[in-house]
C-alpha cells in the first residue's frame, strides 16, 4: 500500500487498537444480549453501564442521562424531533444557525413541513453565532435552541456557555451537535446549561456506528425509535454492545490526552495555517484565528477548484475534504462556507484538513509543498487567473 497522509480526522478517524481489543471479548465471549436475565449475560451489561458512567462523568451529568443510539445523526434527529413533538402545545419555533450540520438542518427543515417554524441564525465571517442576536430571535413560543459546540468543516467554536445562559434565562432547551467537540474539547454540561447533547464515537478514535444522547433529567422526551425496553424505554433495539465498550474505552483513552495532544496539534496546526497562507498566495484562511478545533484548517485557494486539488492530493496519497460541488453530490459550494460570506467561486476552492494526534511535522511539510505544486499547477491553467493577471500586469504599467 502506498503511503497515505490521512488529514480527513473530522470525517472520521482510525480506530485506537486498544479499542479494538477492548471490543473483541464481546463478540466472541460475551456475546449475551443485555436484556436477558441470566448471569451469562451480566459482563455485558456490567460494560455497559461502565460506559455511561464513563461519559456521564466526562460531561458532569448522571449516568442516567446517557442514552446510547447509532451516532451523531440519530442523537441530533431525536433531539429535535421529540422535543418538537414533546413541547408543541408550548409552542412550535425552534431557533439553529445556517452552519449546522445536515443531521441538524435536515431535521429542521422536516420540523418545518410538519408546521415548525425554525430560525436560521446567520453567523459573522468567522462562523460565530451573535448572541445578541440569538436572543433577539427569542419568542413566546420558542421550545427550543440548537446550536453546534464547533463546526465541522470550519472549526469555530461557538459561545456555548453564553448560549446555554440566555435559554435558561428564557427557560427555553438547550441542544448542542458535539460531535466534533466531545473529547476534543472539555465539556460540562451544567457550566453550559445544556440540557441535550448529541455525540459520536467514530469522531474520536472509537467504533462507527455509536455514539449518545445526554437527555437532562425531567425532560418528557418520548422514544425515538419505538421497539424493546432498552435504554429505559427510551430507545428501543439491542444495544451494540461491542461499539458502546468501544466508545467507553476511547472516551477513557481521549480524555487522559485532551490537554497533551490539544497542545501538539494546536503547534502543528498554526504550522500547516502559517506556512500555506505565506507560500501560497491569493489564499484565506476560513473559520475564526484562534476560536477554533486545534486539529481544523480550512482554506479558500482562489481561481481554483477545491474538487481538482483533492482529486490531485489524492494521487499524493493525502486525504483532504473540500467544501464544494461533487462532494455533496450537488453543485452548490458547502452552506457553511456561504454563510460565512464567500462568494460561490472562492467557497468553490477550499481545502479542510483535520489533523490527528499522529500527524507529524513530515507529514504537513510533505502536504504544504504538493499544495503548493498543485495550485499553482491548477491555476496555470485557470482562464480566471489569466485575466486576474493580465488585468494586474495593465494596472502596473500604467
Ligand atoms: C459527523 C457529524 C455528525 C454525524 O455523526 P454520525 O455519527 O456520522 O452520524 C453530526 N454532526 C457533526 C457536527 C458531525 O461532525
Amino acid at each position: 500500500m502506498k503511503k497515505v497522509i490521512y488529514l480527513d480526522n473530522a470525517a472520521t478517524t482510525k480506530v485506537n487498537p486498544q479499542v479494538v481489543d477492548a471490543m473483541l471479548p464481546f463478540y466472541t465471549e460475551h456475546y449475551g444480549n443485555p436484556s436477558s436475565v441470566y448471569e451469562f449475560s451480566t459482563p455485558c451489561k456490567e460494560a455497559m453501564a461502565h460506559t455511561r458512567e464513563i461519559i456521564a462523568k466526562t460531561l458532569g451529568a448522571d449516568d442516567n442521562e446517557i442514552y446510547f443510539t447509532n451516532g451523531g445523526t440519530e442523537s441530533d434527529n431525536w433531539a429535535l424531533t421529540a422535543t418538537a413533538e414533546a413541547y408543541a402545545s408550548k409552542g412550535r419555533h425552534i431557533i439553529t444557525t445556517q452552519i449546522e450540520h445536515h443531521a441538524i438542518i435536515h431535521t429542521g427543515q422536516y420540523l418545518e413541513s410538519r408546521d415548525f417554524e425554525v430560525t436560521y441564525l446567520p453567523v459573522d465571517e468567522t462562523g460565530l453565532v451573535d448572541v445578541r442576536e440569538l436572543e433577539r430571535a427569542i419568542r413566546p413560543d420558542t421550545i427550543l435552541i440548537s446550536v453546534m459546540f464547533a463546526n465541522n468543516e470550519i472549526g469555530t467554536i461557538e459561545p456555548i456557555k453564553e448560549i446555554g445562559e440566555i435559554a435558561a434565562k428564557h427557560g427555553i432547551l438547550f441542544h448542542t451537535d458535539a460531535v466534533q467537540a466531545f473529547c476534543h474539547e472539555p465539556i460540562n454540561v451544567n457550566e453550559c446549561h445544556i440540557d441535550m447533547l448529541s455525540a459520536s464515537a467514530h469522531k474520536f478514535n472509537g467504533p462507527k456506528g455509536v455514539g449518545f444522547l445526554y437527555i437532562r433529567k425531567g425532560l418528557k422526551l418520548r422514544s425515538f425509535i419505538h421497539g424493546g425496553a432498552q435504554e429505559r424505554k427510551r430507545r428501543a433495539g439491542t444495544e451494540n454492545v461491542p461499539g458502546i465498550v468501544g466508545m467507553g474505552k476511547a472516551v477513557e483513552i481521549a480524555q487522559a490526552n485532551m490537554e497533551e495532544n490539544k497542545k501538539k496539534e494546536t503547534a502543528l496546526r498554526d504550522y500547516l495555517i502559517g506556512r500555506v497562507l505565506s507560500e501560497v498566495p491569493f489564499t484565506r484562511l476560513n473559520g475564526h484565528a484562534s476560536r477554533r478545533l486545534s486539529n481544523n484548517a480550512n482554506f479558500a485557494f482562489q481561481f481554483i477548484e477545491g474538487e481538482s486539488l483533492l482529486i490531485m492530493l489524492d494521487m499524493e496519497g493525502i486525504c483532504g475534504s473540500s467544501g464544494s460541488a461533487c462532494t455533496s453530490g450537488s453543485l452548490d459550494p458547502s452552506h457553511v462556507l456561504l454563510a460565512i460570506g464567500l462568494p460561490h467561486e472562492v467557497a468553490h476552492g477550499s481545502l479542510r484538513l483535520t489533523l490527528s494526534d499522529e500527524t507529524t511535522k513530515e507529514d504537513i511539510d510533505y502536504t504544504v509543498e504538493s499544495i503548493k505544486r498543485i495550485v499553482e499547477r491548477l491555476r496555470s491553467m485557470s482562464p480566471l487567473y489569466e485575466d486576474f493577471v493580465k488585468a494586474r500586469e495593465k494596472k502596473e504599467f500604467r
